[in-house]
């Protein structure tokens, strides 16, 4: 997979700010209509433990 930069480093595949997920999902956040990327989530998130 490309580099893809996260800042969300409470997920167990967050690297220095980079995804070391083999794939991730991304879904639309709430119910509303997506207009902007704060409509949007990463649905592969893990918290580390
Ligand atoms: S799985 Fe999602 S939240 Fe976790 S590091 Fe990758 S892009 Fe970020």
């Amino acid at each position: 997979m490309g580099k893809i930069k996260c800042v969300v480093e409470e997920c167990k595949y967050n690297e220095n700010q980079l995804c070391q997920a083999g794939e991730i999902e991304v879904r639309s956040s709430g119910s509303m209509s997506v207009m902007t990327s704060d409509g949007t989530a990463c649905d592969t998130f893990t918290p580390r433990e």
